[in-house]
């Protein structure tokens, strides 16, 4: 038996065999070969392409019409049987003399090389798909097998990655994977966040396990300590499987909370509403007893179907959600790529910083046709629930007034139109960048609510690197630097008049609740699995007893004073509240 021990990424106990996925790991081999292989090697490529293009047939009979908006899969299989790189391939082998799979690597780094240097910006951007389509000739070449994704798991997993892209995680067969284990990862990476939306015990930045685990190897993933067993003996295997059972009972004791009301002890009424990323959620989060969605991070939609998503897909993926709220409050968050949500097709060029980099508004603002076609999908189907429409990663106010001009540009449009959408949507914006929080004076007269996103706050307020798991201790959620930027915001949009949510992780930690209500802010934002154990606190705790809690904790200096504090008075709340339960 081996232990890795990780950041706890997502809480529960997985049970399961490895599956060892890597989208990295093509080792290609070069040999040289005689005159008389040429042809051989040839008909070698000839082979692997066919395959290729019934795999590639295969995935697009699998995900439909609706699946491939953007036409990325027809346009891998044109490229797939080009007569041109075929013969580049063969010109290059009879040259070289050197095996297939080499030749093709080197005449398609050789393309990508000359069309980098390209100034059209179409021509600029396929270079990403040959890349794509020459691993998928590659693979089949090098394994005689597909290009397999996680999207095609048939049995039950435990996934085994160095890291993994959220575009992958979004994808994959969540049925089937019982658990995560990564070498890389921390607790704030959105794909943290989606295995916690998607209940996958997931345990990140063990730093090894890829080089020890087999294929098939028995793994426990302990989400909740932060522990993965490599091949554990029958006893520790026996001990899990309980604490497995009583994990599972102890979340269904927290669900009878669901209908109860989150309203402190002395009668006030906070807001509880869930973070999804994808619209099959919604079934997530009213089971957990969400009032509604406090954010959408509309972003996976482009993930998952490309950048170029149209208006339509759009629209009904929006009303889907809207409807399946059934008139509760949805707060859709415009699009947030960049960082670590990448779409291959537009993020060509590696930026040195991408989180400090072309993000999410930043984005939108330079692609203002992207941009105004989602505002026009969420105009159009506010008509179908209660939509709050909300920006990500504003840093001031012009910044702000070029956004609302966006959005007034699209009503405008909609309106000549004749096209309907709901008189009065409100309309509000993050507040994640330590600028707008210092100016959320300002910001606060411009629009009709706040949330803050402590994901990012955090990490550009403490200078820290949110998925970087080798600094993974110096974001400190409780630092008081960022406590004191929550407390300027709330105070800020109060006196403006405007409510404040919160829709980072932080509003999901029981410990965070009681500091967040003495703070006075008015909503919370969180994973579904998270609503239950912050609701024991609201319910357990008067504004006037967090408020003095609150005073006190302001005075520490260090964060781990804070947090010691904090979890003293969870603690003594949980035990209380059980025996209600
Ligand atoms: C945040 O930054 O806190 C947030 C909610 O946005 P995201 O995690 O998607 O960056
Ligand atoms: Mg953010």
């Amino acid at each position: 038996m081996k232990e890795f021990r990780g950041i706890p990424a997502s809480p529960g106990i997985a049970i399961g065999r490895a599956f060892l996925y890597n989208d990295d790991d093509l080792t290609i081999p070069e040999y040289p070969i005689h005159h008389h292989e040429v042809s051989l090697e040839m008909s070698r490529y000839r082979t692997a392409v066919g395959r290729a293009v019934v795999e590639l047939e295969q995935i697009k009979f699998r995900t439909g019409p609706t699946g491939d908006p953007d036409g990325f899969l027809d346009t891998h299989l044109m490229m797939l049987q080009d007569p041109e790189i075929e013969a580049k391939v063969d010109v290059k082998i009879a040259k070289v003399l050197k095996n297939v799979e080499w030749v093709l690597q080197e005449v398609v780094d050789e393309l990508i090389s000359k069309l980098s240097t390209v100034q059209d910006a179409y021509l600029k951007e396929r270079t990403i798909d040959i890349r794509d389509v020459s691993r998928r000739i590659l693979s089949h070449l090098l394994q005689g097998g597909g290009r397999g994704t996680l999207a095609d798991l048939k049995e039950e997993v435990i996934v085994v990655t160095p890291s993994l892209l959220p575009s992958d995680a979004v994808i994959m067969n969540k049925k089937m994977v019982l658990g995560l284990a990564m070498d890389q990862g921390a607790k704030t990476t959105h794909t943290a966040i989606l295995a916690r939306s998607f209940e996958i015990p997931t345990v990140m930045g063990t730093g090894r396990v890829t080089r020890e685990v087999r294929l098939g190897d028995l793994l426990v993933v302990d989400g909740n300590e932060g522990v993965v067993l490599l091949n554990p003996a029958p006893a520790v295997l026996e001990a899990y499987r309980s604490k497995q059972i009583r994990y599972r009972e102890q979340e269904s004791r927290l669900r009878a909370l669901n209908s109860l009301a989150a309203e402190t002890l002395d009668g006030r009424r906070i807001g509880l509403n869930a973070n999804i990323e994808i619209p099959e959620e919604v079934g997530s989060v009213l089971a957990h007893g969400a009032e509604g969605i406090g954010l959408y991070r509309s972003e996976f939609l482009f993930i998952e179907h490309g950048v170029g998503v149209s208006e339509e897909v759009q629209y009904e993926a929006y009303r889907s959600v809207l409807e399946g709220m059934g008139g509760r409050s949805v707060t859709i968050r415009t699009l947030d790529l960049g960082g670590d949500k990448l779409v291959p097709s537009l993020f060509t060029v590696r930026e040195a910083n991408p989180l400090l980099g072309w993000r999410a508004i930043r984005f939108c603002l330079t692609h203002k046709d992207i941009f105004h076609t989602q505002l026009r999908a969420l105009l159009r189907a506010s008509v179908h629930g209660s939509l709050k429409i909300m920006f990500p990663m504003i840093s001031g106010v012009a910044e702000l007034e070029e956004t609302l001009a966006c959005l007034e540009t699209a009503k405008q449009e909609l309106e000549t139109e004749g096209i309907a959408f709901a008189p009065k949507i409100p309309v509000g914006t993050m507040i994640e960048v330590p600028s707008a929080a210092l100016v959320s004076d300002h910001l606060a007269r411009m629009v009709d609510f706040f949330s803050i996103g402590t994901n990012d706050l955090t990490q550009y307020t403490l200078a820290v690197d949110r998925g970087n798991e080798r600094i993974s201790d110096l974001y400190e959620t409780f630092h008081p630097g960022v406590l004191r930027l929550i407390q300027l915001v709330i105070k800020n949009a109060h006196d403006a008049g405007i409510p404040v949510a919160m829709c980072g992780e932080m509003a999901g930690d029981p410990r965070a609740a009681i500091v967040l209500l003495g703070l006075g802010l008015d909503e919370f934002s969180m994973n579904a699995v998270g609503l239950p154990k912050v609701k024991q606190i609201i319910r357990n705790l008067s504004v006037e007893e967090a408020r003095s809690i609150t005073a006190s904790v302001l005075t520490l200096k260090r964060s781990r004073e804070i947090e010691t504090a904090l979890e003293a008075h969870t603690q003594g709340r949980f035990s209380q509240s059980e025996s209600h339960v």
